[in-house]
C-alpha cells in the first residue's frame, strides 16, 4: 500500500485486462492498446513512428493540388511542371501526356500516393497546413 499512487493503481488494473494493453517497445511498460506515443518514456511507438517517417519522407507538394492538375490538365503535364519534373513535363505537353495514357497513369498514381516528385519523394500529403 505505501508509496502506491493512484496511478499506478490505475496502471495495474489495465495490466490485468489484457486485450487493452500492449507493451512499449522502448521501456517495456503497459500502455493503452490505442497509445501513439508512450507516456512513460515519451517515444513514438513502431505503427506512429511509421507513419511519421512516411509523412516526414513525402513530398512537399500538395497531393490534391497534384491530382487536380492532372485532372483537368493532365494532358499537359502541368502536375509535372508542379512536382519540378520539368523534362517529362515538356514531353508530356508535346506528346499530349504521351497520347493520354501517360496523363491517365499518373492520375491514377497520384489518387493511389504513389506519385513521387522530382527529388523521388512521394506526394502523400493532401493538403499541407501553412
Ligand atoms: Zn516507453
Amino acid at each position: 500500500m505505501d508509496g502506491e499512487t493512484p496511478e499506478d493503481a490505475v496502471n495495474g488494473s489495465s495490466e490485468v485486462q489484457g486485450g487493452t494493453v500492449k507493451y512499449c517497445e522502448h521501456c517495456g511498460a503497459a500502455i493503452d492498446r490505442r497509445a501513439v506515443i508512450c507516456p512513460k518514456c515519451g517515444v513514438p511507438l513502431e505503427a506512429f513512428g511509421r507513419w511519421m517517417q512516411r509523412r516526414a519522407e513525402a513530398s512537399p507538394k500538395s497531393r490534391l493540388a497534384a491530382l487536380l492538375m492532372a485532372w483537368f490538365f493532365g494532358i499537359l503535364g502541368i502536375h509535372r511542371f508542379y512536382v519540378g519534373k520539368t523534362g517529362t513535363g515538356v514531353l508530356w505537353l508535346l506528346t499530349l501526356g504521351v497520347m493520354g495514357i501517360g496523363a491517365l497513369v499518373d492520375l491514377i498514381m497520384i489518387a493511389a500516393g504513389s506519385f513521387r516528385d522530382s527529388q523521388g519523394r512521394p506526394l502523400l500529403v493532401w493538403l499541407h497546413e501553412e
